[in-house]
């Protein structure tokens, strides 16, 4: 079975809520699409008004992260009971940024990954290597170890359900984009190393997206390779491009 295309914006830490209400409404009519799941993730500021404005539309809001805890005194953090009532759907896990300045291992995406199914959010897990993990010729061991941790203790059936959003971390608000072949390759890998955990039904359901830099003249090309089933989108998720990103066809 053909499996359906998600594409997702993440907006960092961009927009008030008032701009995101103004953006949102701006975007609903060209992201209009029978054919692939659209979701905006915004900061959490901006969550209730994204859900406000976007009811009744075919988007679904996305948060850019979770903490694994119920509640408790974990100042500053957002539970997934919190995005839930807030009628988020989605939540961007691991993103590189995260990794980066605010510590997440893989472990902590591990951790989130199960709290969030465990409470019926859809994960996007990121993962990507660097450019020097590129060069050094090891990004595919270091990308299947990324998902081994991710997937740990996951069942197979909840994993189905999962996105997967491969970012080269090169790659990410640089303008440089993996050619078509590089993020097929990875994303086959990523499929493979789903199938060696799982199984293939597992493998064949998981949808894998490509991050970096995709854009409305090369989401086409990226689009129609066999393991790409859309993308995470940044910079381009913010204009009225994401509308061609949603209906590169
Ligand atoms: C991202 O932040 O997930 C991303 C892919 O950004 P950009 O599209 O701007 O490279």
């Amino acid at each position: 079975m053909a499996r359906r295309k998600i594409v997702a914006g993440n907006w960092k830490m961009n927009k008030t809520p008032s701009e995101a209400k103004a953006l949102c409404e701006e975007l609903i009519p060209l992201v209009k699409s029978d054919d692939v799941d659209v979701v905006f993730c915004v900061p959490a500021i901006d969550i209730p008004a994204a859900v406000e404005a976007v009811k009744g539309t075919n988007i679904c809001i996305g948060a850019e992260n979770l903490y694994f805890e119920d509640k408790g005194a974990y100042t500053g953090e957002i539970s997934a009971d919190m995005l839930l009532d807030a009628g988020v759907k989605f939540v961007i896990i691991g993103h590189s940024e995260r990794r980066e300045y605010f510590a997440e291992t893989d472990e902590t995406v591990n951790k989130k990954v199960k709290k969030a199914i465990e409470k019926g959010l859809t994960p996007i897990i990121c993962c990507g290597e660097s450019l020097t993990q590129r060069k050094q010729g090891i990004y595919l061991d270091w990308i299947r170890m990324q998902i081994k941790i991710a997937f740990q203790d996951v069942a197979a059936a909840d994993a189905a359900k999962t996105v997967i959003a491969y970012e080269p971390i090169w790659a990410i608000g640089t303008g440089e984009t993996a050619t078509d072949d590089q993020a097929e390759e990875v994303c086959k890998a990523i499929r493979d190393c789903i199938c060696e955990i799982y199984d293939q039904a597992t493998a064949e359901a998981i949808r894998i997206q490509y991050g970096g830099s995709v854009n409305a003249g090369n989401a086409a090309s990226l689009f129609s390779k066999p393991d790409i089933d859309g993308g995470l989108v940044g910079g381009a998720s913010l204009k009225a491009d994401f509308g061609k990103i949603v209906n590169y066809k």
